[in-house]
């Protein structure tokens, strides 16, 4: 057995790397193959012939990377997702585990969405063209597998956190671009500012355990849809995750909200269900202690971190 991670070098990538066999894993990035090019992923099908893909590469980033680089946000993950995938039906894939997202959600239905929602409507304006490009992975996959049996599973994760994350002020997700904010307000003696209304909710899952998860679903779970996500009441707000960062960085006074930012989607609560009826048993990691964990890595690789 073969298995090839895209998007290797990322937060999920490495945090599957921490926890795979590497003797039966390949873990690939940008750096050799771009895989917006269709040479670039035939010479990588070509190269390992892989059994089993991870397919996590993708153009991500926080709320305003999606509002201000729509075109990308677009046309590489279109571009990506319809390599890969056409690949792995053409190399003879076994098993294709393709990432979704649940921001890719509809904007307007009802809470807690599950796997049977996906499409029943537009999603949030903030993130439509990543959305589409991830919607559209989502038919790619069911259309080979409806025509052809193929064995392609989409998976969707809620926000992840964790170490090897992208720390950008502007293009990063909001707990690493925080750490980052919080991090620099209490080096330089300025003020903590988190944007929007700080009022939004977020379901965030552990780089490491979202790992586990996946390594769970490439082997023991064969539907399309796989939801994998914390329990809907661990939903946090904003607000209470820039207090826990200022609390790890012993910064005392007052967070101050920027409210002529945006605040995005207001909630996207998502039901785990189907995984734990699945699973049956899995323990998640505290927010507190993930964010700890966090950022005790980012202060010991601030020179060498994404940001
Ligand atoms: P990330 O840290 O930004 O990593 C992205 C990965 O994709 C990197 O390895 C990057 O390679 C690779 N990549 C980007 N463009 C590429 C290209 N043109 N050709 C080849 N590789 C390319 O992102 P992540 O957070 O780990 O995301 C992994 C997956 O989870 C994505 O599919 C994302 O949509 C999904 N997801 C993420 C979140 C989240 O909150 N982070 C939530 C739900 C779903 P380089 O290092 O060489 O650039
Ligand atoms: P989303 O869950 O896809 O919307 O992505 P994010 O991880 O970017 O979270 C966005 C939420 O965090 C919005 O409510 C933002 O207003 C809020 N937020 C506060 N400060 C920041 C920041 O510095 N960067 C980002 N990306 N979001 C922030």
């Amino acid at each position: 057995m073969m298995i090839l991670v895209t998007g290797g070098s990322g937060l999920v990538g490495t945090a599957i790397r921490r926890i795979i066999d590497e003797s039966s894993a390949i873990f690939v990035s940008s750096a050799e193959y771009d895989l917006t090019k269709m040479e670039d992923t035939k010479r990588m099908f070509e190269t390992y012939r892989p059994t089993r893909v991870i397919h996590l590469a993708a153009c991500v980033g926080g709320l305003f990377k999606n509002m201000n680089h729509k075109v990308k946000m677009l046309e590489d993950n279109l571009a990506i997702n319809f390599n890969v995938v056409k690949c792995c039906h053409d190399y003879g894939v076994e098993k294709l585990i393709a990432c979704l997202s649940t921001c890719i959600f509809p904007d307007k239905t009802t809470y807690p969405i599950d796997e049977t929602m996906l499409h029943n409507g537009p999603p949030h304006s903030s993130n439509d063209a990543y959305a589409y490009a991830k919607r559209m992975l989502q038919i790619h996959c069911k259309t080979y597998r409806d025509a052809h049996g193929d064995n392609f599973v989409c998976i969707i994760p809620t926000n992840v956190y964790g170490i090897h994350d992208n720390y950008s002020l502007v293009d990063g997700h909001v707990i690493p671009a925080l750490i980052h904010q919080c991090y620099s307000a209490k080096k330089n003696g300025t003020k903590f500012i988190v944007k929007g209304t700080g009022a939004p909710l977020r379901q965030f899952i552990y780089s490491d355990d979202l790992a586990r998860l996946i390594v769970w679903t490439m082997e023991n779970y064969n539907e399309g849809l796989l939801i994998l996500s914390t329990p809907g009441r661990d939903e946090v707000s904003i607000g209470t995750i820039a207090r826990i960062i200022a609390d790890n960085f012993d910064y005392s006074e007052q967070i101050e909200f920027d409210t002529s930012y945006s605040d995005g989607q207001y909630s996207k609560t998502a039901n785990n269900q189907r995984l734990m009826d699945n699973i049956k048993h899995f323990e998640f990691t505290d927010i507190n202690e993930g964010i700890k964990t966090t950022i005790a890595w980012f202060i010991a690789n601030f020179e060498n971190i994404r940001k």
